[in-house]
């Protein structure tokens, strides 16, 4: 059976700017507002006297094929590649299932 691959994202250092969205368009020529990734926002709101909830989430939508074209050609996905906070890490789930354990606030798709 294939090796199956995914997206591990750090969402700690995920900036919100969107160019994963951006560069799936682009690569796919999606129309505007559709996309293999959305950047979901979560807060801003107060928690404490010193702590704040803000977080950006990439949510992959049933449009992401996980470029298959470019993986076969030893390409990184095009939101990887274009990720500014280098916070998207592609690879076979075996290999990052093994990274989960050491960070905090991460996810895992496997598409
Ligand atoms: S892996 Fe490829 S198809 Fe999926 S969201 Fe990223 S750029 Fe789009
Ligand atoms: S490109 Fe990277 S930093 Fe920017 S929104 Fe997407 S995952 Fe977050």
């Amino acid at each position: 059976m294939a090796e199956k691959s995914g997206i591990l994202i750090d969402y700690d250092w995920c900036t919100g700017c969107h160019s994963c969205e951006m560069a799936c368009q682009m690569e796919f020529g999606f129309p505007v507002g559709q996309s293999g990734v959305k950047v979901f926002q979560v807060g801003p709101w107060q928690i404490d006297e010193r702590k704040w909830q803000y977080s950006f989430m990439p949510v992959f939508t049933d449009m992401c094929t996980l470029c298959a074209e470019r993986a076969a050609k030893g390409k990184l996905p095009s939101c990887v590649q274009h990720c500014q906070a280098d916070c998207m890490k592609y690879g076979s789930l075996e290999d990052l299932v093994k990274e989960v354990s050491s960070h905090n606030k991460q996810v895992l798709y496997a598409i």
